[in-house]
């Protein structure tokens, strides 16, 4: 037994040696490589750093922007998740009136914050604005039926009814290959034909549950528009702006409350029967 342990202690230390070579070896090649392979760094300023670090929570608000599953609207004008596991804290934005000189830059905020909107448009005003609706919709927003020319449906018979409601989805076919699936009359003034009519048509007509109230002077100060908003804002509520010149300059600053807040953005292509 003695030689073998005289033996076991003598190899031990010369094979611990070259265990110990051959990783100081390697160790030094990798490290040799890696060096000769990395590229210089150039210092960073700290103005960049700060634009860097914008962009990264930027791109992770947008990542946290994506609601999973489906939706309905209900009759007081909420959203609703149709299965357990979507998101409760959502709202959906509607933008009604358009489309008009403010569309351009409205659906550039929307798209640069990565939410699409239904945007409730007048047939009417396709004309002065040829590009405007087509823009709304390519960006990937919904275009809803807001009637030809914003006519108060109570004041009218509903045989003018229906031609201002039929005229309407026509143009939004012509215009972007797609019948419309909602439905909101001017002013909110929904008649029982209307309502019978739309939904015959396939439309889902309803109106809001949030208002900026931006026909209201006072929300041309910024801080209105948002308070009005933010006022009345709770899970699923549905939120009525326009597409006036001091609602498009409120809306980035908007989306950023409501973000902060803790609430995403239903996609109106996820809202179901
Ligand atoms: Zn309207």
């Amino acid at each position: 037994m003695k030689p073998i342990i005289i033996k076991r202690k003598y190899k031990n230390p010369i094979i611990a040696i070259i265990i110990l070579i051959i990783i100081i070896s390697i160790t030094y090649v990798v490290f040799a490589y890696r060096k000769a392979e990395a590229p210089k760094i150039p210092e960073i300023k700290n103005e960049v750093k700060s634009d860097i670090q914008k962009s990264a929570t930027e791109s992770k608000e947008n990542t946290n922007n994506k609601n999973i599953g489906t939706y309905k609207i209900t009759k007081d004008f909420k959203v609703i998740p149709t299965d357990k596991n979507a998101d409760k804290k959502v709202v959906l934005l509607t933008i009604d009136d358009g489309p008009s000189s403010q569309s351009s830059d409205i659906v550039k905020t929307l798209t640069d914050a990565n939410i699409h909107a239904i945007f409730f448009i007048n047939g009417t005003n396709i004309k002065a604005h040829p590009d405007a609706l087509k823009q709304e919709f390519a960006a990937g927003n919904m275009i809803g039926n807001h009637t030809w020319d914003h006519k108060n449906l109570h004041l009218i018979k509903d045989e003018t009814a229906k031609k201002e409601i039929d005229m309407n989805t026509d143009i939004i076919v012509k215009e972007t290959g797609v019948k419309p699936i909602f439905f909101r009359s001017p002013f909110g003034a929904l008649t029982t034909f209307a309502k019978d009519y739309t939904e015959k048509e396939g439309m889902f007509p309803f109106n809001w549950s949030d208002a900026a109230l931006d026909w209201e002077k006072n929300t041309k100060d910024k801080k209105v528009f948002i308070a009005n908003v933010i006022k009345g804002i709770g899970p699923g509520s549905i939120i009525l702006m326009h597409e006036h010149p001091w609602s498009r300059d409120a809306l980035p600053d908007l989306i950023k409350e409501i973000k902060s807040k803790g609430y995403t953005f239903v996609d109106p292509k996820d809202i179901v029967k």
